[in-house]
């Protein structure tokens, strides 16, 4: 069985591990299911999940991280083999995992910097790129999103690496990559692909990766409004954590196609249904 395992709110909140779960993927893993972590986070490198869930004891490997840049990248090439050149809006993590699928990367905080120092114009700033990805940039500024607009206006995909509106960090909410995606929307007038979830083309990505058919997938999440419907989005079957954002009185209100296939408190009672869904 493939397992999609979410990973904040699910293995680990914030900077603590949630009881139980890495020793419950292990056990999992031992006995023949796959397991891929996918994240709508735009923020970090696929080595630094390895490293911090191989920390806690989790069954973890760099290819069985399936966060929304890397996603965004196997899709690019996927849709469209031409492009080589790619303007990233978005942390270093978003940079690299562009650099490593084999595309030139063009940061616009660089681009930015150019237009700056060099007095050049936006567009040749950011190099004529074939596709415009944004994520969570948390140097924003007005230039670097000129420079991102203008290579959209000029014709490059514009591809979002996930539209969460906001991003919990121990200081409370901030803005999230679906606000920096929706200035650029607002300015160019231009709807984004958007790769995480909710869309299905994260869960289609990370299935991928291991040969399967996501609709043979189980979706382990803590989000109603993102893993859920995912899940859904993909025919895959979902159970929801209460280990995260959602309460049991919200997991409870959901009716019909909206209910997950199981809700689970903690570790126990999701081995419990992962146990109920093999059977089923
Ligand atoms: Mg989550």
């Amino acid at each position: 069985m493939l397992l999609l395992v979410d990973l904040d709110g699910v293995v680990y909140r914030g900077t603590k591990p949630i009881p139980g779960i890495a020793d419950l993927l292990a056990r999992r893993v031992a006995a023949g299911d796959e397991v891929v972590y996918v994240t709508n986070n735009s923020m970090w490198y696929r080595a630094d999940y390895v490293e911090r869930l191989a920390a806690m004891g989790a069954p973890v490997s760099v290819d069985r991280v399936v966060s929304s840049p890397r996603a965004t990248a196997l899709y690019l090439r996927e849709v469209d083999p031409g492009i080589e050149r790619v303007l990233a809006l978005g942390g270093p993590g978003l940079g690299r995992e562009l650099a490593d699928a084999g595309f030139t990367v063009v940061m616009a905080g660089d681009a930015a910097e150019r237009v700056a120092n060099e007095a050049i114009d936006r567009f040749e700033a950011g190099g004529r790129p074939g596709a415009v990805v944004v994520g969570l940039d948390p140097g924003l500024s007005w230039e670097r999103l000129g420079v991102a607009c203008t290579a959209i206006r000029a014709g490059a995909l514009f591809i979002a690496t996930n539209r969460d509106a906001t991003y919990p960090t121990e200081h409370g909410l901030m803005p999230g990559a679906g606000a920096v995606v929706a200035a650029v929307e607002a300015a160019t007038g231009v709807s984004p692909v958007s790769i995480g979830k909710p869309a299905p083309l994260l869960l289609q990505q990370a299935a991928r990766v291991v040969g399967a058919d996501p609709r043979a997938a189980v979706m382990i999440g803590d989000g109603i409004r993102t893993d859920l419907l995912a899940a859904r989005a993909v025919g895959a079957r979902s159970v929801l954590m209460l280990t995260g954002v959602s309460t049991r009185a919200e997991a409870e209100a959901l009716r019909g196609p909206e209910r997950p296939d199981a809700i689970a408190a903690d570790a126990f009672e999701l081995e419990a249904a992962l146990r109920r869904l093999r059977g089923g």
